[in-house]
C-alpha cells in the first residue's frame, strides 16, 4: 500500500502527471525514415476534450502522426506540445509520466495472449505505475464493466471475439486514467458484425472530457462523433474541417477523390 502510494506520488512529481487540459499541438512536426520523409511539417492543434478523426489514403502517414504523440516513434523535426509543454526530448521518468497520460489502441489489439483480460489491464498498473494488485484488479473490473465485458475478466484473448478483444484493449488503454486516447484504425481488423460494438464503446468515451484522436476509415463514425476531420495525404495535412462541411463539400481535390472511394 505504502510503496504503491509512494511510487505514484513520485510519478506525480514528474512533469506530466498533473496534466488536465490535455491539448496536443504539432508544431512543424516532421518524420523521416532514412531519406523517406513520411511527415513533412505538420501543424495541428487538438484542443483538450476534442474528438478529431484523421483520415487519408493508405501510406499517407496517419499511423506515424499519432505514434509520434507518445513517442512510439521519435520526431525528426519540430515538436509536439502536450498541454502546452514541449515533449521532444523527454526521457526516462518524464517520458513514462507522459505516456501514462496517453492511451493507445492499435488496429491489431496487441493484447498479451498468455494473460487474461484482467491481467492485460493490470500489468502496466502494477509493473509500471506502482499500483497495489488489489487496486489494479478493482480498476480492471470497473473498466471491463465499462466496455461491457464484466463477465470476461478471466478469459484469455483467444477465448474472445475480435470485437471483445478490442474492447479489452480499449479498457487497457484507459487503465491509467489517461487524458488523451489515440486510436489507430481500431475497427479495421474486425469482421463487419463486430465493428458496431467497438464504435459504441468509442462513442461513449467521446466528449467525456478525454481528448480523442482517431485514425479511421469509418466515415459515418467521423461524421457523427468527431468535432473535426483532418485529411492527410503524402505526409501533409491537406484539409481540416467540421465533419458536416468536410463531407458535404471537401475542398481539396485529393480529399474529394478519397471520399468518392470510401463513401
Ligand atoms: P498510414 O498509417 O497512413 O497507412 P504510415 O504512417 O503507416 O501510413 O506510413 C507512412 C509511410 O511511412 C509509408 O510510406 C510507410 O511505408 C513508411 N513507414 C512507416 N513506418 C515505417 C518504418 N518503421 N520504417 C520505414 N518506413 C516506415
Ligand atoms: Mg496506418
Amino acid at each position: 500500500m505504502v510503496s504503491g502510494l509512494l511510487k505514484r506520488s513520485a510519478a506525480q512529481a514528474a512533469d506530466f502527471a498533473h496534466l488536465r487540459d490535455a491539448s496536443v499541438e504539432f508544431r512543424q512536426a516532421g518524420k523521416n525514415y532514412g531519406d523517406n520523409q513520411v511527415l513533412k511539417s505538420v501543424d495541428l492543434k487538438v484542443n483538450a476534450g476534442e474528438v478529431v478523426a484523421i483520415c487519408g489514403p493508405s501510406g499517407s502517414g496517419k499511423s506515424t502522426l499519432i505514434r509520434l504523440i507518445n513517442q512510439l516513434e521519435p520526431l525528426s523535426a519540430g515538436d509536439i506540445l502536450i498541454d502546452g509543454k514541449p515533449t521532444r526530448n523527454l526521457q526516462g521518468k518524464a517520458l513514462r509520466a507522459l505516456r501514462s497520460r496517453i492511451g493507445f489502441v492499435f488496429q491489431q489489439f496487441n493484447l498479451y495472449a498468455h494473460l487474461t483480460a484482467e491481467q492485460n489491464i493490470t500489468l502496466s498498473l502494477t509493473h509500471v505505475h506502482g499500483w497495489k494488485p488489489d487496486e489494479a484488479k478493482q480498476q480492471a473490473a470497473a473498466l471491463l464493466a465499462r466496455v461491457g465485458l464484466g463477465e470476461k475478466a478471466q478469459h484469455f484473448p483467444a477465448q474472445l471475439s475480435g470485437g471483445q478483444q478490442q474492447r479489452v484493449a480499449i479498457a487497457r488503454a484507459l487503465a491509467s486514467s489517461p487524458q488523451i486516447i489515440l486510436f489507430d484504425e481500431p475497427t479495421s481488423a474486425l469482421d463487419p458484425e463486430m465493428i458496431g460494438e467497438v464504435l459504441t464503446v468509442m462513442k461513449s468515451l467521446a466528449h467525456s472530457g478525454i481528448t480523442m484522436i482517431v485514425v479511421t476509415h469509418e466515415m459515418q463514425f467521423a461524421r457523427e462523433i468527431a468535432d473535426r476531420v483532418v485529411f492527410i495525404d503524402g505526409g501533409d495535412i491537406l484539409e481540416q474541417a467540421a465533419p458536416a462541411q468536410f463531407f458535404r463539400s471537401p475542398q481539396h481535390p485529393r480529399a474529394r477523390r478519397f471520399l468518392q472511394k470510401v463513401l
